[in-house]
């Protein structure tokens, strides 16, 4: 069940939301990722499913068979296409990391 660990609220919805992701010392953004929104606080949670299928995509980017595994594997091929790097982005999300 959800429990926001911001505010404790199990009031939850899902909303697809963009992110910025520092992985290796680069952002990635995403757009449009499944997460649960606290309804009380707008706390943005993505499932282990979720973080674990963008880590993949963002560390394998550069081979595209790792991709397509990845995507295979955690069924997140909606991520195709939707992922870019930023260069000049400087703002890591660092509440994320105990997500991912
Ligand atoms: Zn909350």
């Amino acid at each position: 069940m959800f429990k926001c660990h911001i505010c404790n609220s199990t009031e939850s919805h899902i909303e697809y939301v963009n992110e910025t992701f520092e992985i290796n010392d680069k952002s990635y953004f995403v757009e449009k990722i499944p997460a649960t929104v606290c309804s009380n606080c707008g706390k943005e949670i993505f499932s282990n499913k979720v973080s674990e299928a963008i880590r993949s995509t963002l560390n394998n980017q550069s081979d595209s068979s790792n991709q397509e595994q990845a995507e295979k594997q955690y069924g997140f091929g909606s991520l195709k296409g939707k992922i870019w790097m930023s260069n000049d982005f400087d703002a890591p999300l660092e509440e994320l990391a105990e997500y991912m």
